[in-house]
């Protein structure tokens, strides 16, 4: 932590999301020294059931937007990224292994394995398979940073992408792109509470600079010039759609395409920073290097196509970075490792003690048989101001029930909920004749804070565990 301000590496570790390398496996540590600096973190049980939470949402809502949900191979032979150009054009930023006199790579991108995918759908199905033609991965992918530059979740030489490659006829392609705008705004707003606005997205605009085409940017100056001419139209239909600010980068687009990028402007430990985003990306070399322009012709007819490369988040590890930092570690109630906390105030007076513990219990057991994930904690009058201090500063679950003396005496829960509008606690009380009627309560209240999953994914995951130790 550098002074008092946290950054997203402290807040990760507080919420046990991923391991801090330098000071979390201290016996093995001081045998072998620090394990940092790979660039791979390493997710701990909180990032754990906070990644598979969110791969069950990514899978879900692009499914539900006609995504064809594929899962491709970490490792490929180098002849495939031979074919795609990468060995030409990306060696320097990939890892190469040589296993039996034979060199493959870690995947850097999806993209060629995604093709394979749909050459052989095409070649199985034939014209039934209909344009545009979405495939999407949640793609984990290696890519070499200098050992110097990694940083936390932000610079990191393996990352998860939400990846999608778009199959398009020329004459979809703004369609195809409006939607994916549409997509951004969707994530951000009914999953992470970040309502898009001018004030905090804009896009910019990467094009490739004409003297090093052939050389960095593969491909001929005439594909080059027609894809930057389509792709500029639509920037700044765009941003007029959206009203928000466009820019335009020469000599940064990708080696194989112009781009556009989406930024957005988050809160940060070092003051208000941009962060990229999602992006959408043309590529005119990649259908020709595997031959798909030959199979359209074949199967539709004269017809041009382009690919879409596009992210909506982009990495998952720097987005939850940059997230972390925005909401100071309060993530929602769907991604949370602990999503309910139950705080059991005891007396010192046995028989209330036993009526609080056994009400705390079975709110427990009946939340866990709902698919939540759940943390009990004993505490006592005189304690519970220093156990909330230090589950507020650690775990911070969304949604914390109190069950004291009053709480019993009463019949009532209350209710303590986190509210990222107005980033504090909201208290509530429910006042019930039978527990169950208090469950059921609940149950609508942490429904209420599920809503906007529900919405674009059509379910909330669930995904129960008793995480108790961790309060
Ligand atoms: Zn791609």
């Amino acid at each position: 932590m550098s002074g008092t301000v946290k950054d997203h590496i402290d807040y990760a570790y507080e919420l046990d999301l991923a391991i801090k390398p330098e000071s979390s496996v201290p016996i093995i540590n001081r045998e072998y020294g620090v394990f940092s600096g790979p660039g791979v973190p390493l997710f701990s049980i909180g990032g754990g059931y906070f990644r598979h939470a969110l791969q069950q949402i990514l899978v879900n809502f692009h499914s539900r937007r006609g995504y064809l949900v594929v899962e491709t191979p970490l490792i490929a032979s180098s002849e495939l990224f031979k074919l795609s150009g990468h060995m030409d054009f990306y060696k320097s930023n990939m890892f190469i292994l040589n296993i039996e006199d034979r060199e493959f790579v870690l995947k850097p991108m999806n993209c060629p394995y995604h093709l394979l995918i749909f050459l052989n759908h095409i070649a199985r199905f034939r014209s039934k398979v209909k344009l545009p033609f979405k495939i999407f991965e949640i793609g984990r992918v290696h890519r070499f940073e200098p050992s110097g530059s990694l940083y936390g979740l932000l610079r990191v030489r393996g990352f998860t992408q939400d990846d999608a490659h778009i199959i398009t006829f020329e004459s979809d392609t703004l369609n195809v792109i409006l939607n994916v705008f549409d997509e951004i705004k969707l994530l951000l707003e009914s999953v992470f509470n970040l309502p898009i606005s001018q004030d905090n997205i804009r896009i910019r605009l990467s094009l490739s600079d004409k003297n090093l085409i052939g050389k960095d940017f593969m491909g001929t100056i005439e594909e080059w010039s027609s894809a930057e001419d389509t792709l500029e139209k639509i920037t700044s239909i765009i941003a007029e759609k959206y009203g928000i600010k466009a820019s335009i980068g020469v000599g940064e687009a990708a080696f194989y395409g112009p781009k556009i990028d989406i930024i957005m402007t988050l809160k940060s430990s070092s003051g208000v920073k941009e962060w990229q985003m999602g992006t959408i990306q043309f590529d005119f070399n990649l259908p020709r290097r595997f031959k798909i322009y030959d199979i359209i012709r074949e199967v539709y007819g004269d017809n041009r196509v382009y690919i879409i490369h596009r992210a909506l988040i982009g990495s998952i590890e720097r987005f939850l970075g940059g997230y972390l930092e925005h909401y100071r570690g309060r993530l929602p109630l769907t991604l949370a490792p602990i999503q309910v906390a139950i705080i059991a105030i005891k007396t010192g007076d046995w028989e209330v003690d036993e009526v609080i513990l056994d009400k705390t219990i079975n709110i427990r057991e009946k939340l866990l048989s709902n698919g939540l994930r759940v943390g009990l904690k004993e505490s006592t009058k005189t304690s519970l101001p220093g156990d909330i201090r230090s589950i507020e500063s650690t775990i911070k679950p969304p949604i914390i029930i109190y069950i004291g003396a009053r709480e019993v005496r009463e019949s009532i829960l209350t209710i303590s909920i986190f509210s990222h509008k107005e980033m504090k606690r909201i208290s509530k009380t429910i006042k019930y004749s039978s527990l169950d009627e208090a469950l059921t309560e609940l149950e609508n209240i942490i429904r209420g804070e599920e809503e906007g999953v529900i919405k674009i994914s059509g379910f909330a995951p669930r995904i129960p565990a008793d995480l108790s130790h961790m309060l």
